[in-house]
């Protein structure tokens, strides 16, 4: 087992925690408030700011030697870019890939370990409200990634959501294909109009982040900082927007299944069985079958992030420190 996670003892205090924002020990989460934590860029941004600021001296120097210093430059550009290619790279920032471990002293000894159900893509007409039936009547709490567009379509399902202690997430405002190609500006912009769409619809501001497709540049991090939000991406993905095998979706989820998982289905673009089915509502129930089996509570992000300790942990994971 990966760490120990925390989970409540038993479900009822699951439940009764649920999106509280009130940390374990009564204390508020650092920076629940909105305020904006410090950009820190990461060491592969460090030294690709050196390296520019270097091409830049020697150029002015030894203008004749601009086919190396060149090619420096465009050799960093593309290791930055396959790094954004990467959805589970830390290296342009901060990235969730597993869930915090638990506090130290929080009970280790005692409580379940829990995993993160993340559910992308929606809110989705028809199948959000039949996600959020299948977790109610297994007890389990998830995180919804939602497009702002479609909870600016669908506000009713985006306050479902939140009204039945699930957790509400920013997945960019359009879900452009293109989103690793904008610019600073462009990056704020898809992360902020998502975050005031989901403030107006459900009175919740989310406070994390899925880039499309996982897929990032350089410009993400400070404007996640600027923002107040931690990238998350997975540490598994059933690849449900493409399999409408439900075996197959759920044998990719459950390999290796471990206390701290952060797993990945699809209530939007969800493929489809050959029934017809979305493949997550057939998915969804075995999975939370196998996890009450395992002993694996599931948890929101935010109960994950208010399990780790006291408010500083949050300083520690903006920066850098990988769970
Ligand atoms: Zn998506």
């Amino acid at each position: 087992m990966r760490g120990s996670y925390p989970g409540p003892q038993g479900k009822r205090k699951l439940r009764a925690q649920g999106n509280s924002r009130d940390g374990p020990a009564g204390g508020r989460i650092s920076r629940m408030d909105g305020s904006p934590r410090a950009w820190r860029p990461s060491p592969l941004i460090r030294a690709s700011l050196v390296l520019h600021a270097g091409a830049a001296g020697v150029t002015l120097l030894r203008p004749h030697w601009w086919p190396w210093t060149l090619s420096a430059v465009l050799a960093d550009h593309l290791l930055l870019a396959l790094s954004g290619l990467w959805p589970r790279s830390h290296l342009l920032g901060p990235n969730w890939t597993h869930l915090p471990p638990l506090a130290a002293g929080a009970g280790v000894a005692t409580v379940p370990a829990a995993v993160a159900v993340t559910i992308d893509d929606g809110p989705e007409p028809q199948v959000t409200e039949r996600v959020l039936e299948v977790l109610d009547a297994h007890g389990a709490r998830a995180t919804f990634f939602c497009i702002g567009e479609r909870v600016e379509r669908h506000p009713s399902i985006a306050r479902a959501i939140v009204a039945a202690q699930h957790e509400i997430a920013n997945h960019s405002y359009r879900h452009l294909k293109c989103f690793s190609l904008l610019g600073p500006r462009g990056v704020a912009n898809e992360i902020s109009r998502a975050q005031a769409v989901i403030a107006e619809a459900t009175g919740e501001v989310a406070r994390f982040f899925r880039a499309p497709a996982g897929l990032r540049n350089p410009f993400l991090e400070p404007a996640l900082t600027r923002a107040n939000l931690q990238l998350v991406s997975w540490t598994r993905r059933g690849f449900d927007t493409v399999s409408g095998s439900a075996g197959r979706v759920f044998g990719s989820l459950t390999r290796d299944l471990q206390g701290g998982d952060i797993l990945l289905l699809h209530d939007g673009h969800a493929a489809r069985t050959e029934a017809g089915a979305p493949v997550i509502l057939e998915v969804l129930p075995r999975l939370l079958r196998a996890l009450k089996a395992a002993q694996l509570a599931p948890i929101t992000l935010r109960a994950a992030l208010e399990r780790t300790a006291a408010a500083p942990s949050a300083h520690s994971l903006a920066s850098g420190a990988t769970p």
